[in-house]
């Protein structure tokens, strides 16, 4: 799934790329979402979860870690580890031990933050956004 980066120019366009890159992901899959605060990791995945079939709104986890949603025919979890400064205590590890499962597609904002990020799971990609001056995006999408 490695891609070269690509540039975008608004919120909609990131949307887009989320969309795409979400019809080639699968229950068990495990994606990680990298760059600063702003640089649009929750805006692509709020694209990927509109492609799988999530409705209702989608807003960042950011205080409660996870957020879970139904897609069409598969569960997906949304986590954002900022909070956990790097430093996650035993409820936290318990948390992100039960949330990427078999069934669940995960995506994680602030892999890094997690320390040991006790996910069971390896990842399936890694989504690395940056900012490009303005509203431009850079996006690049490793397997
Ligand atoms: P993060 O989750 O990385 O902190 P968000 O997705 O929450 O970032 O916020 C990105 C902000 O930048 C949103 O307000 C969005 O509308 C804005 N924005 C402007 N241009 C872009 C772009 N090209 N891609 C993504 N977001 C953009
Ligand atoms: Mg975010």
């Amino acid at each position: 799934m490695a891609q070269p980066a690509e540039q975008t120019a608004s919120a909609e366009e990131t949307e887009e790329l989320g969309a795409a890159f979400a019809r080639e992901l699968r229950p068990g899959d495990v994606v990680l979402l990298s760059g600063e605060l702003g640089a649009g990791k929750t805006t692509f995945v709020r694209g990927a979860l509109r492609a799988l079939g999530v409705t209702g709104p989608i807003t960042s986890p950011t205080f409660t870690l996870a957020r879970r949603y139904e897609g069409t025919g598969v569960e997906i979890s949304h986590l954002d580890l900022h909070r956990l400064a790097g430093a996650p205590d035993e409820e936290d590890e318990a948390l992100l031990e039960e949330e990427a499962t078999d069934a669940r597609i995960t995506f994680v904002e602030w892999p890094e933050m997690g320390a040991s990020l006790t996910l069971t799971r390896a990842p399936r990609a890694h989504v690395r956004l940056e900012h490009a001056g303005g509203d431009r995006r850079s996006v690049a999408i490793a397997a």
